[in-house]
């Protein structure tokens, strides 16, 4: 039996790391959950239809290895080719797989802070050079001549990670700004567009247009998808086609495959819970921003408020004594706020009755 600490025989980058901390999933029953922006709506009874029919049929067989249906239907829904598309256990698989793909180890993946915590993870875990650059005022992206000005931003990033509309902040960026600087960069740039169904532009085509951009999107959020994983990016069919060798030969689950392709032979029931969750949104920031909040205005499926009379880590507790759970982030740029999902209106209801009594 070998003397040395198991601790030895881990890697020091890998000793080191400090993981990524995903939002609680708390065991309290009815605790209203609006900490890790899921879609309070099921998924269309069709899709239930045909995850039942798989589970009844097939789950003794390999999944297809190159998600190949599923990726003929996005390629016909964005109006590519299936060799613009690659699927990935959720979008998180494809944003590390990119990171291992694009980055030399020693080299810059670049992001703005506040963003994604996860991209700082992948940086580090691949042994490159995290470049965290902070948003101008109010979370809005720099401009181009800001962030050449600014002398902290690197326009030759191997891998330069922009969420949009941003999380947390909710704040969505203008396809004109994101074209330019996309064109300024001279590595890759992925468009995290998580959030992108709650909002008012999406920047697609900018991945149709440049080589070196590429827009990743998810089933989880818009499309109430999130326990199946699978998530996709849109690019250029040369760095698609690298991905597609290092990723593991079966990563996307046979269940999740069927229920994406079921989802885009339904996208107008979705599209009417877009509607909804967009109306809750703009009644739960009236009625918060009359409580005292202060509330960013938001593109995607969560807001980002600055509780009034207490300090945002003690409003996150006393909504949990009331029930409600939302999600704190304690860097120094974040710890004013809390970012609440948008549930169903009666979530809504019950986090402005439980801020009422806190007030009181
Ligand atoms: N990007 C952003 C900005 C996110 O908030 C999330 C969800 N936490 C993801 C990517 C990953 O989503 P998924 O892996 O569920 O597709």
């Amino acid at each position: 039996m070998p003397s040395i600490h198991p601790q030895f025989l881990i890697r020091p980058l890998v000793r080191a790391l400090h993981p990524y901390v995903p939002g609680e999933q708390p065991k309290i029953r009815g605790l209203i959950k609006l900490n890790t922006n899921e879609n309070p709506y099921p998924p269309s009874p069709k899709v239930l239809a045909a995850v039942k029919a798989a589970v009844d049929g097939r789950l003794r067989l390999y999944p297809n290895p190159t998600a190949e249906a599923l990726r003929q239907k996005l390629s016909r829904f964005h109006a590519c080719a299936p060799t613009n598309i690659i699927v990935g256990n959720g979008s998180d698989e494809l944003l590390a797989l990119a990171t291992r793909a694009f980055v030399e180890p020693g080299k810059t993946v670049q992001f703005f802070t506040p963003s994604y915590s996860l991209y700082p993870v992948l940086a580090q875990i691949h042994g490159a050079s995290p470049n965290a650059v902070p948003l101008a005022e109010s979370f809005a992206l720099p401009s181009v001549a800001a962030l050449r000005a600014g002398h902290a931003w690197d326009f030759r990033a191997a891998l330069t990670f922009v969420t949009t509309p941003n999380a947390p902040t909710g704040c969505g960026y203008g396809t004109r700004q994101l074209d330019q600087l996309c064109r300024a960069q001279k590595g890759v740039v992925i468009l995290d567009e998580t959030y992108v169904d709650f909002a008012r532009e999406n920047a697609l085509a900018l991945a149709l247009r440049h080589p070196h951009v590429i827009v990743a999107r998810t089933f989880s959020k818009a499309y109430s998808l999130c326990f199946l994983r699978v998530g996709y990016f849109v690019g250029h069919p040369s760095l698609i086609g690298a991905l597609q060798k290092i990723r593991d030969s079966y990563n996307v689950n046979g269940l999740g495959q069927v229920a994406a392709a079921a989802t885009l032979a339904d996208l107008p029931y979705y599209r009417r819970n877009f509607k909804r969750i967009i109306a809750t949104r703009q009644r739960l920031s009236r009625q918060l921003a009359a409580l005292g909040f202060d509330v960013l205005p938001s593109q995607a499926n969560f807001i980002f408020v600055r509780p009034p009379r207490f300090p945002a880590q003690a409003w996150l507790q006393k909504l949990r004594d009331e029930r409600v759970l939302v999600r704190w982030f304690g860097a120094a740029e974040t710890k004013h706020f809390l970012r609440v999902t948008i549930g169903t209106d009666a979530e809504a209801d019950a986090l402005l009755q439980a801020a009422r009594l806190i007030l009181r």
